[in-house]
């Protein structure tokens, strides 16, 4: 063994699972093990003793039993989507990643009861069409739709394009079950409305990055499926125009609002140059652009009622120009310019990401200071700011050259984070904290916070095998 070797796993944890899981449930060449401990937008990796792949709640409960026995720490992985480096292990080489892949079976559906039952190595898109096809709404919608599963949406309580309207993944939850460190298994899967009894358990698992428990299956939510749906693009001067228009939208059309989305001229430029078949939806570059979508489940009459509302937008001079999908293939090209603003500016540098939140009313002031402090004292550095406006959540990407990201990544991310935190926000809405925002959260964070945090964790999780260094750790910052 070399100085580099990272120590071998405890005498006889491989060979205990191996007789839990069969030879498919058992990854070890290192160039199988690659996709799991990479990134989705490879700008990540950390080393694993070994993958885990259980294929039931009873294997995931019998590979955490011996992993407790053992004293092995694990990483719960479902899509490895994750932006906060919360689903891949950290360098040391001695986690082993337990992987949901397997467990895709969709359990119950329940239309009258609006329900699904489905295992945590479920496809978000799966789930969605599941939902689809019995004239049902799983509203849970984000770019990473088709890799991103179940599991990992609870695990970080995922946002998305919807939020505005149906909430974060929170609460699209009915109940759950849970595989608990010492191998226990939690069921807490309910399909109830209403249940006030005691402590919402549930709650506690969804968004604690895999730091609590295994989640090995979830009862979730499904909504009216809209009939009819409007998708209209607008041309704008900039956010505090953008607030103005969602002011009135929200006035106009308040529950009807699916979604409020805002881009840069930039972002949307560079996705019409670079991402394939992609096309401008207005003859014209405007300096900053929104997204707006409006469903309900009446068969029509929706797109009357959007008339009027920008014809009162355009009489109160908010916007430059706008127009409306009329196929499925024009909506669709509107939100791959939406989903595509990494994408197509990741030629350009390397993209330190960020997931932030303010008041709404907020959002103006904070674009407009980091623009400037980017403009005067990082040249070099491009900023994009994007997402969901409706809820205060935009993703602040700076496109960085790659040769300075070491020195520049935590300036930018600090700056901005000071700007947030003095307009009242929070350093994380939707991706979490992973092992990427330990230091800066727990910088801004009251020291009772952490107490309580670390007293939930310590209670649940005494060994500390599950996800260590997530949430409660020091924090990486190397690219
Ligand atoms: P993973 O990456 O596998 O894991 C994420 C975290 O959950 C890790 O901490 C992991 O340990 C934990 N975890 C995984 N499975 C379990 C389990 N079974 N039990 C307990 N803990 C578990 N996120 C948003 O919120 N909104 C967006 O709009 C959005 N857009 C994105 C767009 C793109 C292109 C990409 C790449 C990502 C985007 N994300 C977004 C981030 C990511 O998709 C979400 O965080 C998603 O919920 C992660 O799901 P996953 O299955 O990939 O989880
Ligand atoms: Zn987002």
């Amino acid at each position: 063994m070399s100085a580099l070797d990272p120590p071998p796993l405890p005498s006889r944890f491989l060979e205990r699972c191996l007789a839990i899981l069969g030879p498919a449930g058992i990854v070890l060449e290192p160039q199988s093990i690659e996709p799991y401990v990479t990134d989705f937008w490879r700008q990540y990796r950390g080393r694993a003793a070994a993958v885990l792949r259980p294929a039931s709640t009873e294997q995931v409960a019998a590979v955490v039993r011996e992993a407790a026995r053992a004293g092995v720490p694990l990483v719960p992985q479902s899509g490895n989507t994750g932006l906060v480096r919360g689903g891949i292990p950290d360098e040391s080489g001695r986690q082993v990643v337990l992987s949901l892949e397997r467990m895709t079976r969709i359990r119950e559906v329940d239309p009258r009861g609006e329900h699904l039952v489905c295992e945590a190595g479920c496809v978000l898109e799966t789930v969605q069409s599941k939902a689809t096809e019995i004239g049902r709404l799983f509203p849970l919608s984000l770019g990473a739709q088709g890799s991103c599963r179940i599991g990992g949406n609870l695990g970080t309580n995922a946002g998305g394009v919807n939020v505005l309207r149906y909430g974060m993944m929170r609460d699209l939850v009915l109940g759950l079950e849970v595989v608990l460190a010492d191998g226990r298994v939690w069921d807490g899967l309910k399909t109830l409305r209403k249940d006030n009894t005691g402590y919402d358990l549930k709650q506690l698992f969804i968004g604690s990055e895999g730091t609590l428990g295994v989640i090995t299956a979830a009862a979730l939510k499904l909504f009216p499926a809209p009939k009819d749906r409007q998708t209209v693009w607008l041309g704008i001067d900039g956010p505090a125009v953008a607030l103005d228009v969602f002011e009135l939208f929200r006035e106009k059309a308040g529950e009807v609002i699916s979604s409020f989305e805002l881009l840069t001229g930039f972002g949307v430029e560079a996705a019409c140059t670079h991402l394939p078949g992609v096309r401008r939806p207005l003859p014209e570059p405007h300096p900053w652009h929104l997204l707006v979508e409006l469903a309900w489940s009446f068969e029509d009459g929706l797109s009357e009622k959007l008339d009027s509302v920008l014809d009162r937008a355009l009489e109160m001079g908010l916007v430059r120009d706008g127009t409306r999908a009329e196929s499925e293939a024009q909506r669709a090209n509107m939100w791959r310019i939406r989903e595509g603003q990494s994408e197509a500016t990741r030629h350009m540098g390397f993209i330190v990401r960020s997931d932030v939140t303010v008041p709404i009313g907020k959002i103006p002031e904070l674009v407009e200071r980091m623009a400037a402090w980017v403009a005067s004292s990082v040249p070099g550095v491009t900023l994009i700011p994007f997402g969901h406006v409706g809820d205060g959540n935009l993703h602040f990407n700076f496109v960085t050259p790659p040769d300075r990201v070491d020195e520049l990544k935590s300036v930018l991310l600090e700056r901005l984070y000071d700007e947030v935190a003095a307009l009242g926000g929070s350093i994380s809405a939707e991706h979490g904290i992973g092992r990427m925002k330990c230091r800066s959260l727990w910088r801004r964070r009251p020291a009772l916070d952490r107490e309580l945090m670390a007293r939930i964790k310590a209670a649940l999780d005494p060994q500390g095998i599950l996800n260590p260094g997530v949430i409660l750790g020091e924090g990486e910052e190397r690219a």
